[in-house]
């Protein structure tokens, strides 16, 4: 019989896979590692699992522990998709902002969400982070795993991510392209990449434009799960070679150009570095490899940047929202 232990058995050994049609005109081949595959459909399954691994050898969660974190996205559906299978309690601290749907993929793996009120000043008792750090305070065996500080987080890219794509393409990648949120991803994979080419693996980060990755002061931008107005501790600024900035607009566009034409049905950080990788490829020749992670399933994202309206009203789309004319579809 061919079958494994659990969910947690399927993390991470995701495939890479050629993008034929938006590298039409570059010479060199430009793969995808598909993240989404991962069990809770995200590349955060690959931290969550490790931080928890760690935290139980540590000792800083004991049987019967509570995972006490503030994040209502990837990293906490594999927060709970690890901690329903290890039997720990998780309770998500969210800003009321945070789509309902986001909340309800928590609340179906067991977690509990905390809403907290988005308009109140970071000093009130009822913000976002003083919810979270009193819970982490008050809860008798909290642990609060952190993604932003934990260096499990890199350390998880270090030594799965890394090593799965230098084997996969037999040495033969030459650039990896990783879009920046906690840095965990660019910073644990391009480190193992430098260090097994000897140097030769060029390493970029791609961010949206206004982030301070790509020296903004973190101005809004909509692509969720990337950018930063802080440097995280979990990001090593020593690792990538250039970091490009992609606007919100480019980073959408391409987004719905992989589903169209690639088959892939990715969220927007996804769009945002392919856009990367794409500009980091036009001087590459026939014998560059280069490799873009894409994080995570367009699936948490239908209403806005599949939604032509959303995209019409924030002036992504020059046509009119959602009127197909029948000469279009015939
Ligand atoms: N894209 C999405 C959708 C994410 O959720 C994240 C994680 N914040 C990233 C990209 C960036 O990954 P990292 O935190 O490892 O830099």
């Amino acid at each position: 019989m061919r079958y494994v232990d659990s969910m947690l058995d399927l993390i991470g050994n995701t495939p890479l896979v050629r993008l034929n049609s938006v590298t039409q005109g570059l010479q060199a081949t430009v793969l995808a590692k598909v993240e989404y595959l991962n069990p809770g459909g995200s590349v955060k399954d690959r931290i969550a699992v490790r931080m928890i691994d760690a935290a139980e050898a540590s000792g800083q969660l004991q049987p019967g522990g509570v995972i006490v974190e503030p994040t209502s996205g990837n990293t906490g559906v594999g927060l709970a998709m690890v901690a329903q299978q290890r039997g720990y309690r998780c309770i998500f601290v969210c800003p009321d902002k945070v789509s309902t749907d986001k909340i309800n993929v928590l609340r179906a793996y067991g977690a509990d969400v905390v809403v907290c009120p988005t308009a109140v000043d970071p000093a009130h008792p009822d913000s976002y982070y003083n919810v979270s750090d009193r819970l982490v305070r008050e809860t008798p065996g909290a642990w609060k795993p952190d993604q932003y500080s934990n260096p499990h987080n890199p350390e998880s890219h270090y030594v799965a991510t890394g090593p799965e794509i230098w084997e996969q393409t037999e040495g033969r990648v030459t650039a990896f392209v990783a879009g920046v949120g906690t840095g965990g991803t660019i910073s644990g994979t391009g480190r193992f990449l430098k260090e097994v080419s000897g140097g030769a693996v060029r390493v970029i980060g791609a961010d949206p434009e206004g982030s301070v990755y790509s020296g903004g002061s973190g101005r809004p931008y909509l692509v969720e799960g990337v950018g930063e107005d802080f440097w995280p501790t979990a990001y090593d600024r020593t690792v990538a070679d250039e970091i490009i900035a992609v606007s919100d607009r480019d980073s959408f566009l391409m987004t719905r150009r992989l589903a169209r034409e690639e088959g892939l049905l990715v969220g927007g950080s996804c769009g945002m570095a392919v856009v990367a990788a794409l500009r980091a490829a036009e001087g590459l020749g026939p014998d560059d490899v280069v490799v873009v992670l894409l994080p995570d399933s367009g699936r948490g994202y239908l209403s806005k940047i599949f939604n032509d309206e959303w995209m019409a009203d924030h002036g992504f789309l020059e046509a009119a929202p959602g009127e197909a004319k029948v000469a279009d579809v015939l």
